[in-house]
């Protein structure tokens, strides 16, 4: 008798127990589904960070305050004086408007035309032209109060010099793509290192952000040519 209670309270017990088991193995199978499976669906390859902005991802360094700019719409006017030869007016125009065509993502559209500026800027009017002491040194760069976006011919004659097979209009895209989105209102740098807005680098040593950091030495460059969604939903952010 105490043995068939002992074994009915066993066995009930037992059910419980397993049922118990199986109500918490269905919540770490949910979990498992909820929150593990995004995280291995997340691709961690270079092209997926460019197309793809999880949350959190966005983020700056300390270095500006993004800033809504006061237009809808944006007239580059480029000035191919002083241009290095290899870089033909078409060359430029185009790479200006592929930059263009994806920062219109941002709701901002753009048109490329070439020329000198013979008047006074209107507001949505960003001139691009090449000038070494305006650019300080760096490739490109970027004065947003005159809305004048300088490209450097010396250091473009320098990049071609020590590497004659490489193809400089990539880096010239880039340098359009991430100058050009200042004036998108993205006063500010991005910490993702593949962000055309981003730097790898602080002054204290701090490193920019980035899914698989063994994938940043696969590459030349990590940083995109063009915006990345990352690059378009903070410009969407600033300005919506
Ligand atoms: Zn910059």
């Amino acid at each position: 008798m105490n043995y068939s209670i002992s074994k009915k309270w066993f066995v009930m017990f037992g059910k419980c127990l397993i049922q118990f088991i199986c109500h918490w193995c269905a919540l770490i199978l949910f979990g498992l589904t909820v929150f593990v499976k995004p995280l291995l669906a997340l691709d961690l390859s270079r092209a997926a960070e460019i197309k793809e902005c999880a949350v959190g991802e966005i983020s700056t360094w300390t270095d500006g305050v993004d800033k809504a700019v006061p237009y809808t719409s944006i007239n580059f006017l480029y000035n191919p004086t002083g241009a290095p030869p290899w870089f033909s007016e078409n060359l430029v125009t185009d790479l200006i408007q592929q930059a263009a065509n994806i920062w219109s993502a941002c709701g901002i559209s753009a048109q490329t035309s070439i020329g000198n500026q013979p008047h006074y800027l209107l507001n949505n009017e960003i001139v691009i032209s090449w000038n070494d002491a305006k650019s300080q040194g760096n490739i490109g760069a970027s004065d947003i109060s005159q809305r004048r976006l300088y490209l450097s011919p010396s250091v473009f004659k320098t990049l071609r010099e020590m590497r004659p097979t490489y193809d400089s209009s990539y880096t010239l895209q880039m340098t359009l793509s991430h100058e050009m989105g200042h004036f998108y209102g993205l006063v500010a740098h991005s910490k993702r290192c593949v962000d055309v807005l981003s730097y790898y680098k602080s002054n204290s040593g701090d490193l920019c952000t980035i899914r698989d950091r063994a994938e940043f030495s696969k590459v030349i460059e990590y940083r995109s040519a063009l915006p990345t969604a990352c690059d378009i939903e903070r410009c969407k952010r600033v300005n919506h």
